[in-house]
């Protein structure tokens, strides 16, 4: 990391990062990268146990989430030099920016596996598990690592308005609305499209997929397709059903495919590999530990209490495999790893794939000028919502 001073006040550094190369952070935002809630997430692994399955797969929820700041500043910074009637404020930047970089802090060791897996299985019917999961605990990090970190002056130093502005970034972190009235509190509708750039609820297209399909890709070994330049070049808010939504040119379609091809394979070929999913059933010995590692707190009690979520990590796994109490439980547990440690497996017997009777085959429509397209990998990539504009004189007048 080098560190060039800019001015008294003010420190830009750089971080080198192996898919985006050099990434320069706003001063406030290395101040909350500086936080042990937000240092955390280096040992929260992004692809969760997958490393046990590919080994190259190690990489953290700490360089993603600084690529995905770096993205969405990205975004912004094309939108706001081609398009500066949109009136992208120094504070839409940092608000951006910032639920960028804290919008996987809920995370819990091995990312998915723990608000998929765990916590389901041990608090079934929670709140967290039915409505919020990792988003609102994101929240709640982002709450505790400012408090406890005496952040809200910097953030003020910085020109950010409070406490809308804490506000508009909850909400970017909660992924903002889809439709219906205006809802949001942080920004008024004519800003609706800031909050398509970290988590786009309307067709998926955002900035976190950006960073994560080509890091997962860099790391697991898998050869990726897709240029997120290309689609950042082109992108430009348009007034779509009246609302500003972002678009992309119609000559990039075939990169909105490529991103959701890249998607879908690698779904397929990593994230649903056979031997990972075995592992992560074997991941019950977490279930069997919970309320047993400590005598008065439960692993699952972690996601009521910031202070202790901070200390959860994949650490975990360590914790459980080399502890040698002779409870009978923890004995269990410590066999389980010591299982996955030695590669003692259940075979794999068969696989069934899903009916794709519903998968429908893609077509062009040119509908109020805007060219619709049609999902054909599944119903969740909702590309049926991807807005593409053809001449943006024509169909984005100032
Ligand atoms: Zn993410």
């Amino acid at each position: 990391m080098y560190l060039v001073s800019i001015n008294r006040f003010s420190v830009l550094q750089i971080f080198n990062d192996p898919v985006h190369g050099h990434i320069e952070l706003h001063p406030l935002l290395v101040q909350m990268i500086d936080t042990p809630q937000f240092q955390r997430l280096r040992y929260i692994k992004q692809l969760g146990t997958k490393y046990l399955v590919y080994p190259g797969a190690t990489h953290t929820r700490f360089e993603h989430s600084i690529g995905v700041a770096h993205l969405a500043g990205c975004l912004l910074k094309t939108l706001h030099e081609n398009q500066p009637e949109l009136n992208i404020t120094k504070q839409d930047f940092l608000c951006v920016q910032i639920a960028a970089l804290c919008h996987d802090m809920g995370h819990g060791p091995f990312s998915h596996l723990f608000d998929g897996m765990f916590i389901p299985e041990v608090l079934p019917g929670n709140i967290y598990v039915v409505l919020l999961k990792h988003e609102q605990a994101s929240v709640d990090m982002f709450r505790c690592m400012r408090k406890k970190n005496g952040l809200d002056k910097e953030m003020e130093r910085y020109g950010l308005n409070l406490p809308e502005d804490i506000q508009c970034i909850e909400e970017l972190i909660l992924k903002g609305q889809r439709d219906g009235q205006w809802s949001m509190k942080g920004r008024t509708e004519d800003k609706s499209f800031l909050y398509e750039i970290v988590a786009n609820k309307v067709n998926g297209i955002d900035v976190d997929k950006w960073d994560y399909l080509v890091r997962d890709c860099y790391y697991l070994g898998i050869p990726c397709g897709f240029d997120s330049q290309r689609l950042l070049k082109s992108a430009r808010v348009c007034n779509v059903n009246e609302r500003k939504h972002i678009c992309f040119r119609d000559k990039v379609a075939d990169n909105i495919y490529g991103m959701f091809h890249t998607r879908y394979t690698l779904h397929r070929q990593a994230l649903q590999h056979k031997i990972g999913y075995i592992i992560d059933v074997k991941w019950d010995a977490l279930v069997v530990a919970d309320g047993k590692l400590s005598p008065d707190r439960k692993i699952s009690d972690a996601i009521d209490d910031m202070l202790e979520y901070t200390k959860l990590t994949d650490h975990v796994f360590d914790q459980i495999l080399n502890q040698s109490d002779s409870n009978a439980d923890l004995a269990k547990a410590r066999s389980i790893l010591q299982d996955v440690v030695n590669r003692r497996l259940p075979k794999f017997v068969g696989e069934a794939r899903l009916n794709e009777k519903e998968l429908k085959v893609p077509y062009w429509c040119n509908k109020t000028h805007l060219l619709c397209v049609k999902a054909f990998f599944s119903k969740k990539a909702k590309l049926h919502n991807a807005y593409m504009y053809i001449n943006s004189e024509l169909l984005c007048p100032p």
